[in-house]
């Protein structure tokens, strides 16, 4: 990104200056806490360094987030959706009988039979850029990558014994590396976050397939209301990861910009989206949240037919953590850890 986009984008994300948040932040080698204004520490983190000591306050771009654990930046709602689900008598016990009836297997052969696999002699800068992405969220877990030529904008994560990641063409289609860095950093962020097995069950019964059926006479509809209010608060989840990866808010913010309003031929025709009514419109939706109809509301709309929706929701959230929450703080290298058996 040059000066000139960095310009733009901070006066999209803070049109006055003044308002714009801070934060003090301990330096990971001397322990000085230092005072840091929020653009700077995102547009330009290598321009901020410590006031003790000197050196770096955030990780180098790709530098990985060594053990980094999926609760360092899991969103508290999908959290508390997860627990409720897991609190319905009998209900981890259905999914995983639901998955060995649905079969991850034959999910993993429909792909084999449809999409391209992608591996070091097929698509090779795809899995260049998994690779990088795993690497900068320093997961152990190595997916395996599908691209299928869907023209729906989307990419999707299943699967929990071996997960694999789809993504399709129609996405791909409208990105640059960054922003695809962005999207597979939140589709890992899926699976290392363990939201493999519903998200399964999920997706094939949003998918229409003949085994929708069958799947909805097990789920009663409280029961899939529930599984969906939670597979849209695991997206938020899921943004953080992609974030994390890309660590380039405006690629992140554009990815789910073209996710919302489009990309399409139809739409670049006309104008060029821009990103500062659309983090406008987040903003408003924030003030709203605050009403308290928007839960409601998320709880009851089922829209079957995406699996990503409510897009400026999601900026909004994004944003909340960003400016809030403890993305830089990963960044500055404080954050939970997962613990590793010695032998791995
Ligand atoms: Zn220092
Ligand atoms: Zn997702």
């Amino acid at each position: 990104m040059n000066s000139e986009s960095h310009a733009a984008l901070a006066a999209a994300l803070w049109p006055d200056a003044k308002q714009a948040p801070v934060k003090v932040l301990e330096c990971r080698h001397c322990g000085r806490r230092n005072r840091v204004q929020v653009p700077q520490a995102i547009l330009e983190p290598h321009h901020c360094e410590c006031g003790a000591c000197g050196k770096p306050l955030f990780l180098a771009p790709h530098e990985p987030l060594t053990a980094l654990a999926s609760s360092a930046y899991e969103h508290s709602l999908d959290r508390k959706a997860l627990a409720a689900l897991k609190g319905i008598p009998g209900f981890p016990a259905l999914m995983r009988w639901l998955v060995a009836q649905l079969g991850e297997r034959s999910l993993r052969l429909l792909n084999l039979s449809s999409s391209v696999l992608c591996g070091e002699d097929q698509f090779p800068e795809l899995v260049a850029l998994l690779e990088r992405s795993r690497q900068s969220l320093d997961l152990t877990q190595r997916p395996t990558l599908f691209l299928s030529k869907s023209p729906h904008a989307n990419a999707v994560t299943y699967g929990s014994e071996e997960p694999a990641v789809m993504i399709h063409a129609g996405l791909l289609d409208q990105l640059d590396d960054p922003e695809v860095l962005y999207v597979l950093g939140h589709e890992l962020g899926h699976m290392h976050a363990e939201h493999g097995l519903y998200r399964t069950v999920a997706v094939v019964m949003a998918s229409g397939t003949q085994r929708l059926g069958a799947v909805g006479q097990v789920l009663s509809f409280p029961l899939q209301k529930a599984l969906y209010k939670w597979m849209r608060c695991s997206e938020l989840t899921a943004d953080r990861a992609g974030l994390l990866a890309c660590r380039e808010l405006g690629s992140s913010l554009n990815v789910l910009m073209k996710l919302a309003g489009g990309h399409r031929p139809g739409v670049t025709r006309r104008t060029k989206m821009q990103l500062a009514p659309f983090i406008r419109q987040a903003r408003t939706l924030a003030k709203l949240e605050e009403d308290n109809w928007f839960d409601g509301l998320l709880a009851t709309l089922m829209t079957m037919d995406s699996s990503h929706p409510f897009i400026a929701w999601r900026v909004m959230h994004l944003l909340e953590w960003v400016e809030h929450g403890n993305y830089l703080e990963i960044l500055a290298g404080h954050y939970e850890r997962a613990k590793r058996t010695a032998a791995a």
